[in-house]
C-alpha cells in the first residue's frame, strides 16, 4: 500500500491517554468524534451509550428533546469529568485566567467615559 493508513480511532474498552485509567472509547452520534467515558454505568451521566450491531460503542449526548436513555442505551459519565489529569489542567487554566483578570483589574486600561 503506497500510503500509510491512519490508525482507526479508539473504540471500546481502553485507557485514558492522560491518566491511564480504564475508560470506554465511544463515537459520538453528533460529530462522530471519539469520547472517553468512565467504564462504570452511572445514572448521573449525560452520555447515553450503546453498542451497535458491529460492536462499535456509540455515545449520544442527552438533550432536552431526548433526555432519557432509549432502547439498549445506558448512562455513563464522560471521563473528562473525573480524569485527575484533565482536572489539574483545568484548575491551572482557571488559576491563570484568575491571575490575568486580577492584574487587569489593578493595572488595566482606564475605561473611556461614556459621552452622548
Ligand atoms: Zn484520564
Amino acid at each position: 500500500m503506497p500510503y500509510p493508513t491512519r490508525p482507526a480511532p479508539p473504540n471500546g474498552p481502553g485507557t485514558c491517554p492522560r491518566c491511564d485509567e480504564a475508560v470506554i472509547w465511544c463515537i459520538t452520534t453528533a460529530n462522530k468524534v471519539p469520547i472517553a467515558v468512565d467504564p462504570d454505568r452511572d445514572p448521573r451521566g449525560n452520555q447515553a451509550v450503546h453498542q451497535d450491531r458491529t460492536g462499535r460503542w456509540i455515545a449520544r449526548q442527552l438533550t432536552k428533546d431526548r433526555a432519557t436513555p432509549e432502547g439498549a442505551e445506558a448512562l455513563y459519565v464522560p471521563h473528562v469529568v473525573t480524569c485527575p489529569v484533565a482536572r489539574a489542567t483545568a484548575d491551572r487554566t482557571r488559576a491563570a485566567a484568575r491571575r490575568r483578570t486580577t492584574s487587569r483589574a489593578t493595572t488595566g486600561v482606564r475605561p473611556v467615559r461614556w459621552q452622548w
